[in-house]
């Protein structure tokens, strides 16, 4: 049997090892893939420390974590058709199955490892053009703010947009909210590198949520009409209240972070009044990564700013801590097996 190395998440007692594990042999209509590049994501953070609970789907006490993958095609399963060994690709972030959605990495093992298996309706060829770590990224780290924008939001062109929280996902929201056409893009963050980011990456005004003049500048800015949409990346309830102050009528507010706590509205007779909108987002669906492989090839798209750093999969502990103190402000680190 063949052994690769790969990180593993014991959930009981979130302890994270790099373990000699044997080596997936795919199944019927699934490719094994060798990883070349692995996100390392605020989600796999919050796995690790506890504050997402339980995967819905995990049957096993210990999973593969990683669902930000891109490598090279190196085995066929069976039935398997149309993909041939050494093609590039880049993964779905998860796989729809009996009409549920399971998270690589979190429902069933994933890419921070040598090898990892794919459903080949979840795998995407990826031109020469893209490198491995911009590709990896794709899948929830772009792909999860388009979704958000472009189908959950529905945001239009010209329309007002703001970001809360402009780390991983929130940064690659400011360029898509930029490439759909919205105006103003107003982004908050309480770290200044993270504005200044968000400033780069096209946001018209940046502010730090503590500011008690948030309300006035978003107006002022705004001429009088609020925000159209509003887009939560910090997974914080402070944000709530704030959003919710400075969305214009008929406003919507979607919810991507994931927190785990309550989700209250200070003051429901403005809500009401002001026929506001909560709603959740989680993900992306199928054609997004393809898609945004094409905007990426094609120059629509650009995120060879976005990789901080490549560390080893020896690292994946050092990469997580990274993420978790913020240390260095990384936009997305990788993990190369
Ligand atoms: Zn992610």
């Amino acid at each position: 049997m063949d052994l690769m190395r790969a990180a593993r998440l014991h959930i009981p007692s979130r302890t994270l090892t790099i373990e000699d594990v044997p080596r997936p042999v795919p199944g019927p209509w699934q490719v094994l893939v060798k990883v070349a590049a692995a996100g390392v994501c605020m989600s796999d953070v919050h796995l690790i420390d506890g504050t997402l609970g339980r995967p819905r789907h995990l049957l096993d006490d210990t999973v593969t974590i990683g669902h930000e993958v891109a490598g090279t095609i190196v085995e066929l399963g069976p039935e398997v058709s149309d993909w041939r060994e050494g093609q590039r690709v880049v993964l779905q972030a998860g796989e729809n199955r009996d009409g549920e959605t399971y998270t690589r990495g979190v429902d069933y093992d994933g890419g921070w490892a040598e090898y990892t298996v794919a459903a080949m309706d979840s795998v995407f060829a990826l031109p020469d053009s893209i490198p491995f770590e911009q590709a990896a990224i794709i899948p929830d780290a772009v792909s999860t703010p388009w979704g958000a924008i472009v189908h959950t939001g529905e945001v239009r062109p010209a329309e007002a947009a703001g970001v809360w929280g402009v780390g991983g996902l929130g940064a690659h929201a400011v360029q898509v909210l930029r490439a759909v056409g919205a105006y103003p893009i107003v982004a908050v963050d309480p770290v200044p590198a993270a504005r200044e980011r968000a400033l780069a990456l096209g946001a018209d005004l940046a502010l730090d949520p503590r500011d008690r003049t948030i309300k006035d500048q978003v107006l002022f800015l705004t001429r009088g009409a609020g925000l159209n949409a509003a887009f939560d990346f910090a997974g914080s309830s402070s944000v709530y209240d704030q959003a919710l102050s400075v969305l214009g009528p008929e406003g919507r507010l979607v919810i991507v972070g994931l927190s785990g706590r309550p989700l209250t509205i200070r003051d429901s007779t403005t809500f009401s009044y002001m026929k506001h909108r909560i709603i959740g987002h989680f993900g992306s669906t199928a054609e997004v990564v393809p898609q945004l492989v094409d905007l990426v090839e094609n120059g629509r798209l650009d995120f060879s700013r976005s990789i901080t750093d490549v560390l080893p999969l020896a690292k994946a502990s050092v990469a997580v801590q990274r993420m978790h103190t913020k240390e260095g402000n990384p936009l997305r680190l990788i993990l190369q097996p």
